[in-house]
């Protein structure tokens, strides 16, 4: 079976030092199909990683990468972008000019909770108002994010749970199930789901989303999802990937998505191919 992993960072972003070179090599190792770049691209000055990614530097190293794995491993040139509803016009157009064969959208704030911050257990724990607040507002800044049309698919749905385990119980509740329903459904209409294997190895494995949101995902009519390492450095490539097709498997689907099934036409993948040939698809 021929595995795409469409969540790989580099250098490209703040937060990696891995070449892009060394990510190949290990998708390369494992006999992956194709790895797509997707680096941080921010566009909140509080973001660490806020006007970070040079998109011509990165298109240009990217380049010199596909050539030399051409015949071997199908790089995507990508992006993840953090969205908020506030700054959607912002992102909708930079989009419009920079193109990429891939954009995943991501939501990593929930506030009033830090939910990068372990500390704030005791916080979610104690102030239901405040887990509510955040679960609220992660839930609906997903529909939105869905809705806008601008992803290809919604990365580690679920993220708020990485460091957090406290959280009210989201199924089965009156009021955070319809928000969790509402963004199943904008995703289902509009982008698809990741299967995010950053949190597998943990000591109490966390699939991204769970099982059980991937279930509803599945019955809604969500297309297949993509398989994402979201790996930081060379040996979290294609990390997990049994667990990984376990998880989507006891939801009913029965592989991850290709890089075929995402990838943009006018990114420059296609359009590279393109040329004087028409676009093609190997
Ligand atoms: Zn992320
Ligand atoms: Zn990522």
């Amino acid at each position: 079976m021929t595995v795409s992993d469409l969540h790989v960072h580099s250098s490209a972003s703040c937060d990696c030092d891995a070449s892009i070179w060394e990510m190949c090599d290990a998708a390369v190792q494992l006999g992956l199909e194709a790895v797509a770049f997707t680096d941080h691209l921010e566009f909140k000055p509080e973001d660490p990683c806020y006007k970070r990614f040079d998109y011509a530097k990165a298109l240009y190293t990217f380049e010199k990468a596909r050539s030399y794995y051409d015949g071997t491993l199908e790089i995507l040139f990508g992006v993840e972008v953090t969205y908020w509803s506030d700054i959607e016009e912002e992102i909708r157009d930079y989009l419009r000019d920079h193109q990429f064969d891939i954009v995943i959208g991501a939501i990593h704030y929930a506030p009033p909770v830090d939910i990068w911050s372990p500390a704030d257990a005791e916080y979610v724990k104690n102030d239901h108002l405040a887990a509510r607040r955040a679960l609220k507002t992660y839930f609906s800044q997903v529909e939105k994010l869905a809705k806008s049309r601008l992803f290809d698919a919604v990365a580690h749905f679920g993220i708020y749970q990485r460091y957090i385990r406290t959280w009210p119980p989201v199924i089965g509740d009156s009021e955070l199930e319809p928000c969790l329903m509402s963004a199943l459904d904008a995703i289902v209409r509009y982008s698809r789901l990741e299967l995010n294997a950053a949190t597998l190895h943990m000591p109490v494995p966390l699939p991204l989303p769970s099982v059980e949101v991937m279930k509803i995902y599945k019955e809604m009519g969500g297309l297949t999802p993509i398989y994402g390492s979201d790996a930081h450095t060379p040996s979290k490539v294609g990390k997990d990937l049994g667990i990984a097709l376990d998880v989507i498997k006891q939801a009913g689907f029965g592989e991850f998505a290709s890089w075929r099934d995402v990838v943009r036409p006018n990114g420059p993948r296609l359009k590279k191919v393109s040329g004087d040939e028409g676009v093609s698809i190997p």
